[in-house]
């Protein structure tokens, strides 16, 4: 085995996004996300719940007096939030931001113990505990967090502080865990720190850190089970509830079995798919055929059965998780912000080992559905569950909906969402593009400007465009490489027509190859590819397996999906019923939050007239014509607070 062939990622800064949808959402991390974020991590926030993350790091590093406050995993919001400034600083540099991150990093440096380990929950509230709860307690969770934080700082600013002390971490979790006699042979109970072992790995060359995360996925879901044992030395006392508990669920966190067996996405869908991530990781530097094998189903059943059509995952809040194949209710849904983050990660280790449209598009349709309507246009409340059905009344009232928000929350005690975003959207220029010797892939239709390596040289290709709302796509070359070149543009799954031209004259591909269109020429400065996608508003069904969906239909125009809102079509959209042969009208309607274009056309609406005092009564067809208007989804929960739907009833 041997590291299998993959492409390679740009690194941010080479990587220069001015592009109609994203800039407003890029623009907003810096100047709102990232100091809002900060605030709230100093419980500087009114009426939010606080946070105590930077606190109990000064409290650990013995600058301040006091309790340690929060959850458990606290430490690992302050390494989302140092993860989202290093990408920030790569793209944009800010002297101010950098020494306030540099300041926290020297605080977290303190916290550090004489030994290496570094977790303000045990350093102060259970010290001599180390190690003791890894199935509830998240400690190598919060150290994995804080390992992709220093490899970002590292990219972002060269600086290497917070890369040293987490280094120092994992040589001393490396001669606490282990297959030899005397270590643990253990694994953490939310996957995390197997994935940003192998970015430590990529950044120091130093295989220990590859071993460490092989070993963490091999050894999960072994027979003795680990949790089953820990559960017993800890006679069941659990760390949540303070109670004796029963034996651990194990297909909650994915270690039921081992991961080469597994074929179905079940348990905790953030635990999933950070743990597929991983693996997808683990295969590509290790050649392990096995366990690219098992990536592939898990991506397949979950891509084929599991996910929404927001590229939501996780269709119940109980466990936040992974139910059953076609088992996905629109209004009792999960689809946690950070499972479709995780998702995109797990896209991302696949595209990188085959360049296959699968992939892209489904990065493509989380990033414009579920990112941006998980944060607000203000960038200051976030949704943590993203329904695709909402009726605000039962949200309040029905006790199996409470978890369905109608609105965007400020911030969250167990603030996972947020951070999570800003550390997406801060680094999605490395979603755009990848390249081989011989080829650019182009993934996403996101304006800017990128530099290619080409050998020892570099060439300069222009993006232009107007996507999501029209699908004219142009690249330029503003300098050429040397030699003949593949460009290969994504024709995304939803697009039934397309055209190619070269300098403005039409071009058939050379060639199609796993959702490709692929162009190779000798190219020179100034020429222009010009890829124009069909952009029609469309009707989509679901398999019909789907009962949740059954006789519904959905409404998407390029990879926008789109929702009714009481806002604009009344109370009671359930009522309404779309022929799928209505003819929707596009507009671009400027007062909707940022402008965005809509939808309108002709629908039915049952006649409530006859149905004031009684519940049931004979069929009659009393349909009645109107007009409704269709939002993008993202842009739902952006005014006064109201019904929402997805899934309309098929007239
Ligand atoms: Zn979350």
């Amino acid at each position: 085995m041997g590291k299998k062939a993959c492409l390679s990622t740009l690194p941010l800064n080479q990587v220069t996004l001015r592009d109609t949808f994203w800039s407003h959402y890029l623009d907003l991390v810096r100047q709102t996300v990232i100091p809002y974020q900060w605030e709230a991590l100093n419980d500087r926030i009114p009426d939010a719940e606080p946070s105590h993350a930077v606190k109990n790091f000064k409290i650990a590093a013995g600058l301040e007096a006091g309790e340690y406050g929060g959850l458990v995993f606290q430490d690992s919001d302050v390494a989302k939030w140092l993860e989202a400034v290093g990408y920030s600083l790569a793209t944009h540099p800010d002297p101010a931001l950098e020494q306030l991150a540099d300041e926290v990093i020297a605080i977290i440096g303190k916290a550090q113990q004489p030994d290496g380990y570094l977790n303000t929950y045990f350093t102060l509230k259970e010290p001599g505990k180390r190690w003791t709860n890894l199935h509830e307690c998240h400690e190598l969770y919060c150290a994995g967090h804080m390992m992709e934080a220093a490899v970002a700082y590292l990219k972002g600013t060269g600086k290497r502080a917070l890369l040293d002390i987490m280094c120092r971490y994992a040589d001393y979790i490396d001669t606490v865990f282990g297959s030899e006699p005397g270590k643990i042979q253990g694994y953490d109970g939310h996957q995390e720190i197997e994935l940003a072992l192998v970015k430590l790995y990529e950044v120091t060359g130093n295989e220990k850190y590859l071993s460490l995360s092989r070993f963490f996925i091999d050894e999960r879901g072994k027979t003795p089970n680990f949790f089953v044992e820990e559960w017993k030395g800890r006679r069941g006392l659990s760390h949540w509830t303070k109670k004796v508990e029963g034996e651990p669920n194990l297909a909650y966190n994915q270690s039921h079995k081992p991961v080469r067996e597994q074929t179905e996405a079940v348990g905790h869908s953030v635990r999933a798919v950070y743990m597929y991530t991983a693996m997808a990781d683990l295969a590509a530097q290790t050649g392990d055929e096995a366990l690219y094998n098992a990536c592939k189903r898990l991506w397949s059943n979950i891509i084929t059965k599991q996910m929404y059509i927001t590229g939501g995952i996780g269709s119940t809040h109980h466990g936040e998780a992974f139910t059953f194949d076609y088992d996905l209710p629109n209004d009792t849904v999960y689809a946690e912000t950070c499972a479709s983050i995780g998702l995109v990660f797990f896209a991302h280790r696949m595209l990188k080992m085959e360049a296959n449209s699968v992939y892209a598009d489904v990065i493509e349709r989380i990033l414009y559905n579920i990112l941006p309507s998980a944060i607000s246009r203000d960038g200051r409340s976030f949704f943590y569950v993203n329904p695709l059905e909402v009726w605000p009344e039962a949200c309040s009232k029905n006790p199996g909906k409470h978890h369905v928000k109608p609105v965007r929350q400020k911030w969250f005690g167990c603030a996972c969402c947020p951070p999570n975003i800003a550390r997406l959207l801060a680094s999605i220029g490395q979603y755009v593009y990848s390249f081989s010797d011989s080829t650019l892939y182009t993934h996403l239709y996101i304006g800017g400007k990128a530099n290619i390596p080409y050998g020892e040289e570099s060439f300069v290709i222009q993006q232009e465009n107007r996507y999501p709302w029209e699908g004219r796509i142009t690249l330029t070359f503003e300098t050429a490489p040397s030699g003949p070149y593949k460009i290969a543009l994504r024709i995304p799954g939803w697009c039934r027509k397309y055209g190619l031209y070269l300098n403005g004259k039409p071009v058939l591909p050379d060639s199609i190859e796993n959702g490709y269109a692929c162009i190779e020429r000798q190219w020179a400065a100034g020429d222009a590819i010009t890829l124009e996608l069909e952009m029609a508003a469309t009707f989509m069904t679901s398999n019909p397996r789907v009962r949740a969906n059954a006789g519904k239909l959905a409404i998407q125009r390029g990879p926008l999906v789109y929702c009714l809102e009481e806002a604009d079509n009344g109370s009671n959209l359930s009522a309404i019923s779309i022929s799928p042969d209505s003819v929707l009208t596009p507009y671009f309607d400027e007062n909707l939050a940022g402008g965005a274009i809509v939808l309108q056309g002709k629908a039915y609406r049952t006649d409530e007239s006859r149905w004031a005092n009684n519940l049931y009564g004979p069929v009659a067809s009393s349909d009645n014509p109107v007009q409704i208007k269709a939002i993008p989804y993202y842009l739902w929960g952006n005014r006064e607070p109201g019904e929402m739907l997805v899934w309309v009833r098929r007239a």
